[in-house]
């Protein structure tokens, strides 16, 4: 059996990371089986599908790097991988599961719906539908023959049950006395999930359904529709929900749940795609730094944990900060080049370029975010700028005005201008001074770079130039008088 699996969002809203972990589940365990990944789009939901979210859905599919086999833009044996283009077909086999007597129509209003549940729970049974509010058959299709508008519900067997292996939570039974009549057809034509979805797996030769625990108990309709349709089941993968660090259901008060929030804060996709891997799934060892070839190789559904998967943005963080220090350091200056051009407002000249090649290194050794370069190295590309807080904290303080008078006569004597050397003048400095290094050089760091947090100090200094640095120090000079 060839492996086919199936991503299949709908475009209700931006890509969420459970659906950025699912997507890579499905993903991992089609490679790993040399099976297919398809990317489907659930888009029955006309009112809420937007193209911006059927956009981004690509894009951080993209981004991630988890690439489909066939589906939206891939194309594929199916004429279209898009429900909303599939609604025929639909049609067509709902009306061959009324012709069977498998579905019916159903003319309840939702009044008559719910007084029928609130009656049988005051009976003490289950509120689950059963169609007994409805005509016979023939009544029924003389009625929908004289155009009276109604529902089809799948009419659930019973009594009975439907028992499934869910991979991940292993034996899932469902009794049918608690499973109503769903709908599968809307009055106006349409189809409901349930219906959709199961077709489409059928049709498409999904082998596992790999989806999220929310769905769990809408497998029990999937397994009856699909064999009412008289095909196999697909086995079954219910992912636990992520939970922020507190243990309640993510959502935003935890952070972001948008991958592409995660892209424009300048996290990279190895990063994110590394931490959302971890989420219910351990590679073994103690590897939870691990490439996605890697991934690819030791994955294995029967090890995904059942146990909800806790999202940490203080771990993906701590993750990102690990795959920015193993970045290339050509590919770090090509990735913050751009974000530090937009934060300038220009481009950078060529001379202005060797200066972040130069500092470049010792800011990507402690950076956790591509998008905190910028405000690091601004102080190198433009005119200085305060952080007040630091300039009241630093330069108010006794010694500062020596630390920074001093460092203008040391420096000015420096002859060639290297990191060595303006750390050899600076320590001299300190010693004729008789200042420590905490108060000798934090006034410095703050009449050079506007701020008590910034890149080393000699390198710093080092990198903005004599001239200028030399120029910052007598501004501050000013300012402290
Ligand atoms: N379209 C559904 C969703 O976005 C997923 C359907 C499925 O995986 O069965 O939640």
């Amino acid at each position: 059996m060839t492996v086919r699996v199936r991503f299949a969002p709908s475009p209700t809203g931006f890509l969420h990371v459970g659906g950025g972990r699912t997507a890579l589940y499905n993903y991992l365990f089609a490679r790993n089986n040399g099976g297919t990944f398809i990317l489907r789009s659930d888009d029955t939901d006309e009112a809420r599908s937007t193209d911006e979210f059927r956009a981004d859905i690509l894009e951080s599919l993209r981004w991630l790097g988890l690439d489909w086999d066939e589906g939206i833009e891939a194309g594929g044996p199916m004429e279209t991988y898009r429900q909303s283009a599939r609604l025929s077909r639909y049609q067509e086999v709902v009306a061959g599961l009324v012709a069977d007597g498998k579905a019916y129509y159903s003319f309840a209003t939702p009044e008559q719906l719910d007084t029928f549940r609130k009656e049988a729970m005051a009976a003490g049974k289950s509120p689950a539908y059963d169609g007994s509010l409805e005509p016979s058959a023939a009544d029924a299709a003389a009625r929908v023959a004289a155009g009276e508008s109604a529902t089809v519900r799948f009419a659930v067997p019973r009594p009975g049950s439907t028992v499934f292996d869910d991979v991940v939570r292993e034996t899932v039974t469902f009794d049918h006395a608690q499973v109503e009549d769903f709908v599968i057809l809307r009055s106006n034509g349409t189809p409901t999930y349930h219906l959709a979805s199961t077709v489409d797996d059928v049709d498409f030769g999904i082998t596992h359904v790999i989806r999220g625990e929310d769905l769990l108990s809408s497998t029990p309709k999937h397994v009856l529709l699909t064999e009412a349709m008289g095909a196999h089941r697909a086995t079954y993968v219910h992912l636990s929900l992520l939970m922020g660090p507190d243990g309640k259901k993510l959502s935003k008060r935890h952070g972001h749940t948008a991958i592409k929030a995660y892209r424009d804060e300048g996290y990279l996709a190895d990063a994110m795609l590394n931490y959302l891997a971890l989420l219910g799934w351990s590679p073994g060892d103690d590897d939870t730094v691990i490439a996605l070839d890697e991934m690819v190789k030791r994955f294995d559904l029967a090890t995904v944990s059942k146990n909800p998967a806790i999202f940490d943005t203080d771990k993906l963080l701590w993750m990102n900060g690990v795959y920015i220090r193993e970045m290339p350091a050509a590919d770090f200056v090509d990735g913050v080049r751009s974000l530090v051009e937009v934060d300038l407002g220009r481009e950078l000249a060529a001379d202005e370029l060797d200066t972040l090649g130069e500092i470049a290194p010792l800011v990507q050794e402690r950076a956790k975010l591509l998008n905190e370069v910028p405000a690091q190295v601004r102080f190198l590309f433009g005119d200085i700028e305060y952080d007040e807080t630091s300039w009241n904290k630093v330069m108010t303080k006794d010694g500062a005005a020596e630390a920074v008078a001093g460092a203008t006569e040391h420096l000015t004597a420096v002859g060639e201008w290297s990191v060595e050397a303006v750390e050899a003048a600076l320590r001299a400095m300190l010693a004729e001074r008789e200042l420590s290094a905490r108060k000798g050089f934090q006034p410095l760091r703050v009449a050079i770079s506007g701020s008590s947090v910034s890149p080393p100090l000699f390198e710093s200094i080092a990198a903005l130039g004599r001239e200028r640095s030399l120029d910052r120090l007598a501004t501050a000079a000013s300012r402290m008088v």
